[in-house]
């Protein structure tokens, strides 16, 4: 685009192009800082678009593009598709989205590397472009594949369970220092073209091979630390084509990517090597709790009991789960919150980091239905307040509130941070049974003499509590 310009202008375009690429990255470091609370999320969003747009735009003047037509056709193309999935993808559904995104992103930094590869002359490219090149091609080889096998084990195309032979750490392991050691001699020796083929095949292989054994519930977890991989890939692309706004986006994701998935495991109180190497719930059975039998006896309600309970509250805090976003009961969830604040009844949020299949899951889906945001508090806000709390009302979440975190030392949930719901005078859960969690355990809160039970789908149970409480006025 710059050869239609002046001459006289045509020589400022380099640093021009720098010094906006240092504003795009201005951009994105400000948009992921307000990415941090939900009130200023969406304004981040709009500013690390922005930031992306004056990044895509600006590269066109780069003076090596030799052809736009290409470039063009895939802006539209892109664009339509990312447009039609942003408006048609479900809620529940956008972990398989991310993954999706993640594995082309992850694909499209392999295929900048093996385009310079096959475009230039690899004996002439320095170590350090040779060493990202090979960098590029396996982090965004191994991105490509194992985000694809992470979507169709969300989406049920291939099995939540392990799927592995014996021994397959090990051999992951070996295959991945093999890899390294090819990505060495490429470098050395870039004219031996079998070596570069040899990297990019193990590589896909190595992607689906890590990804297979990681259980479906696990999933987020492995999309959250592929999102990093696809972050470092498109950093190693940067350094290939000499891309600064690449290497600095790249590394902005790859690092939020690592703290996102840091913040996952230590919400669920486990290792990334555990989530990596060790199938975890999603089982039938559901291991038993602390208590014996013999006390496990449960109290069922109905939704004239919870209306009146409830109305002459004082307080009530809304625990969510995977079930609220399941029965899409929010709405008719914040329908019958404003039913209770109409009464005088304060009413707020209790939001833990892994309630949901999704980091963020429930402050998006409570957003959908316009829940004030200052009415979202974090566990270390809400959990002091549940003492001083007439009825909490758990809607589709089970693990979060599960006292086993605390109590039972066996339990794989031991240390988890969770809601400590059972210091409400009441508890009152919403769900369909008498079924686990994501973690496969059963709850002992469902048992204690506060709590009681409201079986049903959420967003029925929802909808029968609205009319309850309609009916005592
Ligand atoms: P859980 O998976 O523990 O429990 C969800 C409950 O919702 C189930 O017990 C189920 O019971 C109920 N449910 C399902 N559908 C409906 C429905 N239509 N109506 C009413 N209830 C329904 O969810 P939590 O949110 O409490 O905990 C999340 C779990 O997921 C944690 O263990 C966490 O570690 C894990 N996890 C979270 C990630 C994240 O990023 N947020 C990532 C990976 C894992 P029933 O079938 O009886 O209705």
């Amino acid at each position: 685009m710059s050869q239609f310009l002046p001459e006289a202008i045509q020589l400022y375009i380099p640093s021009t192009i720098q010094l906006i690429y240092l504003v795009a990255t201005g951009f994105f470091i400000v948009g992921i800082k307000r990415l941090g609370s939900p009130a200023t999320a969406r304004s981040g969003n709009q500013l690390a678009s922005f930031g992306m747009f004056m990044g895509v735009v600006v590269t066109l003047f780069d003076q090596e593009i030799i052809s736009f037509e290409f470039i063009i056709a895939g802006v539209i193309l892109g664009a339509l598709i990312g447009a039609i999935a942003a408006k048609k993808v479900q809620m529940t559904a956008m972990p398989e989205m991310v993954a999706v995104f993640n594995g082309f992103g992850g694909g499209a930094s392999a295929l900048v590397a093996w385009g310079e590869f096959t475009r230039l002359d690899p004996t002439l490219f320095e170590t350090q472009a040779l060493v990202t090149t090979g960098l590029s091609i396996l982090i965004g080889s191994i991105t490509f594949t194992g985000s694809f096998i992470a979507f169709g084990k969300l989406k049920g195309f291939i099995s939540g369970g392990r799927i592995a032979l014996p021994g397959q750490n090990y051999i992951n392991l070996v295959l991945t220092f093999v890899a390294f050691g090819l990505v060495g001699w490429f470098t050395v020796d870039p004219e031996y073209q079998l070596v570069f083929w040899g990297l990019f095949g193990l590589a896909l292989l190595i992607g689906v091979l890590t990804v297979l054994p990681i259980g479906g519930a696990d999933m987020p977890v492995v999309i959250s630390l592929l999102n990093s991989y696809s972050g470092i890939a498109a950093s190693m692309a940067g350094f290939v084509l000499g891309n600064n706004l690449l290497i600095i986006s790249g590394a902005l994701v790859g690092a939020a990517g690592l703290i996102l998935t840091n913040i996952m495991c230590q919400a669920m109180n486990r290792t990334l090597l555990n989530v990596l190497f060790a199938s975890f719930g999603g089982g039938d059975d559901a291991a038993a709790g602390a208590l014996a039998d013999g006390d496990k006896s449960i109290q069922e309600t109905y939704a004239d009991d919870v209306a009146i309970q409830c109305s002459y509250a004082k307080k009530v805090i809304i625990v969510p789960g995977y079930g609220l976003a399941v029965a899409q009961a929010q709405h008719t969830l914040k329908e019958v919150a404003n039913l209770l604040e109409e009464k005088g009844v304060e009413v707020k949020y209790g939001i833990h980091p892994v309630a949901g299949r999704m980091p963020g899951h429930m402050n998006v889906l409570l957003a959908e239905a316009d829940v004030p945001y200052d009415q979202l508090l974090d566990m270390d806000q809400i959990n002091p307040e549940f003492k001083s709390t007439d009825v909490v009302l758990i809607i589709g979440a089970n693990d979060v509130v599960n006292p086993a975190a605390k109590t039972t030392p066996s339990s794989p949930i031991y240390g988890m941070p969770i809601l400590d719901v059972d210091e409400a005078k009441r508890s009152i859960v919403f769900k369909r049974s008498m079924n686990p969690g994501y973690a496969g355990i059963e709850n002992d809160l469902f048992y204690s003499d506060k709590n009681q039970m409201f079986f049903g789908d959420a967003k029925k149970s929802l909808q029968a509590l609205s009319i309850a409480i309609k009916d005592l006025d």
